[in-house]
């Protein structure tokens, strides 16, 4: 399936080239057509899959097709916390760069002033966590009767947090008549009746949950030094069950590398990222395919291409920074409910990711130990950093909802970084950028996405106009 078949508008197409994105992820290819047709969805996806462009791009398109000359809310997008709330408008701003639309963020924990004046000046979308928004709506200032589009993204994680309440008020504020998104990384009994109130006529979409990829992959971890990796690889590759394997790199740089390596030690290998040319990556994935290439070495970026069934493992040559990036990662092997194997190298800069690995997983990596390379001082290291979260995503106590900061952790489980600065509040829209500008489209105030920082881009107003 590529892009230009699901039926979005040039523009949108254009944005997601600009991404690098080749094709569409399962869940945007089952909800993006659903969505442009008018239709509910309820879609069961995690964070990694990205569900966030699955409802970004219908909701831009949606809105483009809205818009009048002036601003008026047309889209709602809800979500738990207010990292989540900032990553959907940064989306939104990339996604909608060659549109003229106007979109912000609204969360608690930092000034409501500069979030009210930018609602007051108008938006076609506007993305906020649950307290807040139901905090201006009480207070009169913001009004959702002209909504006609409404995503609800990670109702679990609603429920887990206690905005279930929250949300109910916010729905019943919306017209009846309005498409709506639903999105929820697992699909319990409690988030499907959820659902059912607030969709109607709704598309089911799906894509492999968390829980059942995670319980079908045996997981194991090898700690060697960074300097051995290489040859705990070819180690690896050398035994006969290892017959058709994805290894994962962090940068472009690394899985050339790790390529050229294999390559001069007589493996069959074909690297695929972002520099290499779509023809070059296509003939290496036909090459996995059939089987004539044992080893495939690819950046999680170039591996969302991947669509291939019975891989037999897949290596993580460098864990990544971010677990849920893990979780997409072992999925590409134990499809369809078959079993596979994921192993990850860990040297002791990783320690920490690894730590984070299992506490999003809930579950606890097997160490193997009997290898050649195995690096000193693992096992106690590890004995003290494996602290799995047994309790799962549910208790994490992250992000907020209703102004306050609860502790809040970000989805990456360390230390809280607030937001991106621009993100957080309207404030960082120049005043100059609201005057007209010379040939500004269908003769109204320039629209732009504000939301990417200072450098307003798109079709700001330069702050002389
Ligand atoms: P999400 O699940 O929405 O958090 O998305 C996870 C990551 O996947 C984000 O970094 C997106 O930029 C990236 N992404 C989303 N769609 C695609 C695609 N079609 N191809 C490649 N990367 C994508």
């Amino acid at each position: 399936m590529k892009f230009n078949e699901l039926g979005l508008m040039p523009e949108l197409l254009r944005a997601t080239a600009d991404a690098g994105y080749s094709e569409p992820t399962p869940i945007q290819a089952a909800t993006i057509p659903v969505a442009l047709r008018g239709q509910d969805v309820i879609g069961c996806a995690q964070t990694g899959t990205g569900k966030t462009a699955a409802f970004c791009l219908p909701a831009l398109q949606r809105a483009h097709a809205a818009s009048g000359t002036n601003a008026s809310l047309h889209t709602l997008i809800i979500t738990p916390t207010r990292e989540l709330a900032a990553q959907i408008n940064e989306s939104l701003a990339t996604y909608g760069r060659h549109l003229d639309l106007w979109h912000t963020v609204i969360f608690g924990g930092v000034s409501e002033k500069p979030q009210i004046a930018e609602l007051q000046r108008g938006v076609d979308i506007l993305v906020a966590t649950p307290g807040r928004l139901l905090d201006l709506m009480q207070r009169g200032l913001v009004k959702l009767n002209n909504v006609k589009f409404f995503v609800l993204d990670e109702a679990d994680r609603m429920l887990d947090m206690g905005f279930i309440q929250d949300v109910k008020k916010i729905v019943k504020a919306l017209p009846a008549q309005r498409q709506t998104l639903f999105f929820s990384a697992t699909m319990p009994a409690a988030i499907r009746q959820l659902a059912n109130t607030m969709c109607k006529n709704a598309e089911l979409v799906a894509v492999d949950p968390i829980s059942s990829t995670i319980e079908v992959v045996s997981q194991t971890v090898y700690f060697a030094e960074k300097d051995q990796k290489r040859q705990l690889l070819l180690h690896l590759l050398d035994q006969e069950e290892y017959r058709r394997v994805v290894v994962f790199t962090r940068t472009k740089h690394g899985s050339d590398r790790v390529a050229r390596h294999l390559e001069k030690a007589g493996k069959s290998v074909a690297a695929i990222h972002g520099n290499k040319a779509q023809n070059a990556r296509t003939r290496a994935l036909e090459g996995f395919k059939r089987g004539d290439v044992q080893v495939l070495v690819a950046t999680d970026i170039a591996a969302r291409g991947i669509d291939v069934d019975d891989i037999t493992h897949v290596i993580n040559f460098e864990l990544p920074n971010v677990p849920e990036t893990y979780v997409h990662r072992i999925g590409r092997t134990g499809r369809a409910g078959k079993g596979g194997s994921a192993i990850s190298m860990c040297d002791a800069e990783e320690r920490e990711y690894l730590r984070d690995i299992e506490r999003l997983t809930g579950k606890r990596i097997t160490v193997v130990s009997d290898h050649p390379y195995v690096s000193s001082g693992s096992a106690p290291a590890r004995a003290e950093a494996s602290q799995p979260r047994q309790e799962g995503r549910a208790s994490s106590g992250r992000g907020q909802g209703n102004g306050s900061m609860r502790g809040a952790l970000p989805r990456n489980g360390r230390a809280a970084p607030n937001p991106p600065a621009a993100s957080q509040s309207s404030g960082s829209r120049p005043a100059a950028a609201r005057a007209p500008a010379p040939g500004a489209s269908r003769g109204r105030r320039p629209r732009s996405n504000w939301s990417r920082g200072n450098n307003r881009t798109g079709r700001a107003a330069p702050a002389s106009a």
